[in-house]
């Protein structure tokens, strides 16, 4: 274990996570009298809102994830730590940290908690081996290595006359705004970009189905909006199952019941789960230590200053909370970074505390396929095309970097007037590393040790002096006899 010493007479912040609700929390610190650190578990911040993009060809990987140690450059009081925080100590104010398998503890003056949310399978976590979530660029790129690789394996036992409906058929679980997205583009992937690259198969054959155990489609959008998104989506050949509950899902398919008590096993091989949320663990790393209740979700009941009750210095944003009913969405965790910075920076300097965190609502908005979506903007709701201008300039604004807003424009125009995508590349390692990686007792711990430099000088030093040898003794190209 290696406790990290900062020293410094400054106050020390830690921000846990560098999603929207760590990175602002950091930038909101800027020029301010403290030292922070911002540990978190990826080495990017992650756009999550266009994870379906990456999935399905349109952006790369790294349109949506710029480094976070590149988006901080600039800040002198940040310092950046890769590693999954495991534990908080709320009484000796520390922050354990393991990166494969070295700890780390870190002390804090005031801590931010921003780890976000990971997917819910509802208590069935083996689902999530068959249906992967849409939470990460890991997600993302096995997403798109299992939608491609549909494709590729159709064409091949379609060519020896095989049945391939099982590998044609795509459902999307959750008909929510990432569902909704994930489901109209697999629509468009299979009735507009690929049409013609195949010879065995008809990709337009496609079956896309969005299924959800709710009446509606995006419900949070309203009645009006929820049936506009559904008849779009039934216009691109998207099949919308509602009052369809998922009760199993395998390597083959998955089993769906309806509310009439129909049950129905649909074979597909490719599934994807966009159908609910979890709170981050450490919620219940500090409710078990403060007594804060967690919601059913695991997100924490933080105070109106969001902080957790009795302890002031922790401050707790975005997905983790719960409060006054806000909707996980990226304002929320931003507005809630920008709160909680402020309220550091004015105890520090001894100013007043602020009036209790109010959420200003921008608006939501969803994209149904290129040129249509649907926008709601205080009582306003809008749909079609004027709600996809809208959609575009709003995600290229938020976008982190103007290389990152570059580069996407451009692939954004290569895909909304040509059909085409940029980023198709598919690999057996994007669709089948998770799987390997967890049927490792440790996870990546198991694939590394320390090295043993002593041993690895010995062989270097060896193999210099025979290649020393072969080439004085003139042995070299010689054959022997
Ligand atoms: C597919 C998808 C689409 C979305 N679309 C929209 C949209 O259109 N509009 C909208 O407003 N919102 C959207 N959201 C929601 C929005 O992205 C979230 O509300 C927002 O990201 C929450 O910010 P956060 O900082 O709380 O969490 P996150 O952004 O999830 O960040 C969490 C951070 O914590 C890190 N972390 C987690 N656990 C640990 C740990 N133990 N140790 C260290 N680090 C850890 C993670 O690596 C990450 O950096 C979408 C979400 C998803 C998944």
């Amino acid at each position: 274990m290696v406790v990290m010493a900062v020293v410094t007479n400054k106050h020390r912040v830690v921000v846990i996570g560098s999603g929207f609700g760590g990175l602002f929390s950091a930038k909101a610190l800027k020029g301010a009298d403290v030292e922070v650190t911002l540990i978190a578990k990826t080495t990017h911040h992650l756009f999550q809102p266009l994870l379906y993009q990456v999935a399905t060809g349109i952006l790369s990987e790294g349109e949506i994830a710029p480094a976070t140690r590149e988006v901080l450059s600039k800040q002198a009081n940040v310092a950046v730590h890769l590693g999954e925080v495991t534990d908080i100590d709320l009484e000796a104010r520390t922050v354990t940290h393991h990166v494969l398998s070295r700890e780390t503890v870190t002390p804090y003056d005031s801590l931010i908690v921003a780890a976000g949310a990971g997917q819910s399978y509802f208590g069935n976590d083996h689902f999530a081996l068959h249906a992967p979530g849409m939470k990460s660029i890991d997600d993302a790129l096995e997403l798109r290595g299992r939608i491609f690789g549909a494709f590729e394996l159709a064409e091949n036992l379609a060519a020896q006359g095989r049945d391939v409906d099982h590998l044609l058929t795509f459902v999307v679980v959750g008909a929510g705004p990432t569902g909704v997205e994930m489901a109209g583009q697999i629509a468009e992937l299979s009735r507009r970009t690929l049409k013609r690259d195949f010879r065995a198969i008809e990709s337009r054959q496609a079956r896309v189905i969005l299924v959800d155990a709710a009446g509606q489609v995006l419900p949070p959008f309203g009645q009006r909006l929820g049936q506009k998104s559904q008849e779009a989506l039934e216009d691109l050949g998207v099949e919308v199952q509602l009052g369809a509950m998922v009760t199993d899902v395998d390597e083959r398919g998955l089993t769906v019941k309806y509310k009439d008590g129909r049950e129905e096993t649909i074979a597909s091989v490719t599934k994807i789960w966009a159908a609910g949320v979890q709170a981050s663990p450490l919620g219940k790393v500090l409710a078990d230590q403060s007594g804060a209740e967690l919601d059913r979700a695991g997100r924490i009941r933080v105070t109106s200053e969001l902080t957790l009750p009795g302890y002031p210095e922790v401050f707790v944003v975005g997905d983790m909370i719960a409060l006054d009913n806000l909707p996980g969405v990226a304002q929320v965790a931003i507005q809630g970074a920008k709160y909680s910075a402020k309220t550091i920076r004015r105890r520090i300097e001894d100013k007043p505390p602020l009036p209790p965190f109010k959420y200003f609502d921008k608006g939501s908005m969803a994209t149904i396929s290129r040129f249509d979506a649907v926008a709601m903007i205080g009582k306003v709701r809008l749909s079609g095309f004027i709600a996809w201008l809208m959609w575009l300039a709003v995600h290229l604004v938020y976008l982190t970097g103007f290389k990152n807003q570059f580069t996407a424009l451009i692939h954004w125009a290569v895909t909304f007037l040509s059909n085409d995508r940029s980023q198709r590349v598919s690999t057996e390692q994007q669709i089948f590393a998770r799987s390997a990686l967890q049927r490792l007792p440790r996870g990546t711990s198991e694939l590394v040790s320390e090295p043993d430099f002593e041993r690895a000088r010995a062989i270097l030093e060896e193999a210099a002096l025979e290649q020393a040898r072969l080439t004085d003794e003139g042995e070299r190209g010689r054959v022997p006899v």
